[in-house]
């Protein structure tokens, strides 16, 4: 099978290797020094301040996102959160579950966030802002640097979910002014799932200081003490946190961060222009595209045949989508080990399709 889902994605051999082994013990100094190294590769390519820290849940992507709200923020904050999507819906079910007051940005499926969405709250005393920079039901890409510039304004804390695209698209922490972001270990990471990456600016260390956590096992006060000397308060999925610290090394042998993006990139426009070059049934959906994926309407077919055609019939995972757009989108996902001869496959089993009439 070849996997362009959005997670999890395909491993490198290296990475895959890793799986293989026995998983180690993990008190011990060697364990540390990796978990440290994870630490150092994670700040360099997600550009964070030299005195932010970094921390890896046991949990997915999702309970990255959790973490962050119960740690971050008190029913005293009033928090922004954009919502278009799947995960944008996700975050406004954590606040609602944590009774933290907040005011919905609702977007419509495939529609950018522009200046007009916030110029409304300006002003209102706003203290928290949660966001997807890539919402990957739909393929959205949204300006980080607007609510970035927002949250300095409003002096806002920024809660960046960038689960999908991390190592896909540029990302400066710093620069951004955000006080967490969080990655999965299963989408550009490209491990195995059950890791949550956690970076944390010393405006989320103040706040996770002030802040009674109502959960023993996501309490980052916790994690954040175990992390001092590279270890964590419980088991930690070992076997993937060895797999990360393969990949980061790979990562930073070929180039770093940009080289992985501008790879990313480069195959997300290979395909893009394969479409277009064949004219094939599909409109892209997004305003606003990432690196990552392809969100795609089939105008002649119901998407989720197309996503079960493709897989019982020619052997390969595109990404399926949920609810109401089951049948009107499908993803390509650009992100894990993947090359342009996969692409080629896949536009061909697509032409194979037109050919049969099938689309
Ligand atoms: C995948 C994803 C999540 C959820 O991650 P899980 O690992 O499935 O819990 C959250 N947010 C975004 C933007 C994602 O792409």
């Amino acid at each position: 099978m070849i996997n362009f889902t959005v997670g999890p994605v395909q491993s490198s051999d290296a990475v895959r290797a890793i799986g293989g082994e026995q998983v180690p013990y993990f008190r011990t100094s060697e364990f540390s020094e990796l978990m440290l190294e994870n630490e150092r590769l994670i700040k360099k390519f997600a550009h964070t301040t030299d005195d932010s820290r970094v921390v890896f849940m046991t949990c997915s992507g999702s309970g990255g996102m959790e973490t962050a709200i119960m740690n971050c923020l008190t029913r005293d904050d009033k928090a922004l959160v954009v919502n278009g999507g799947s995960f944008g819906e996700r975050f406004v079910e954590l606040l609602t579950l944590h009774e933290i007051p907040f005011t919905e940005i609702k977007l419509e499926a495939g529609k950018a966030l522009k200046p007009e969405h916030l110029a409304q709250y300006e002003g209102q005393g706003y203290t928290a802002f949660l966001l997807q920079k890539h919402e990957t039901s739909t393929g959205v890409h949204y300006d980080v640097d607007l609510v970035g510039n927002f949250c300095k304004r409003n002096n806002c804390f920024l809660i960046v979910d960038t689960i999908s695209t991390f190592l896909c698209d540029p990302f400066d922490m710093a620069e951004i002014g955000a006080g967490v972001m969080i990655t999965g270990s299963q989408k550009a990471l490209a491990c195995a799932p059950g890791i949550a990456v956690m970076a944390l600016a010393p405006s989320a260390l103040e706040r996770i200081e002030k802040t009674k956590c109502c959960c023993q096992y996501l309490d980052l006060k916790l994690a954040l003490k175990n992390m001092e000397r590279g270890q964590t308060p419980w088991t930690p999925a070992v076997g993937i946190l060895r797999q990360i610290n393969v990949r980061l090394k790979e990562i930073e042998a070929m180039g770093g961060a940009e080289a992985e993006i501008t790879r990313c990139e480069s195959l997300a426009k290979y395909f893009r222009d394969k479409l277009v070059e064949h004219g094939l049934p599909f409109e892209i959906i997004s305003e606003s595209l990432s690196n990552a994926v392809t969100p795609l309407h089939p105008t002649t077919a119901s998407a989720n045949d197309i996503f079960l055609k493709i897989k019982d019939e020619y052997g390969m995972w595109i990404c399926p989508n949920g609810g109401s757009m089951k049948d009107t989108v499908f993803r390509v996902g650009h992100i894990g080990y993947l090359t342009t001869a996969d692409y080629d496959k896949l536009i061909d089993a697509f032409l194979d399709l037109r050919e049969k009439k099938f689309i």
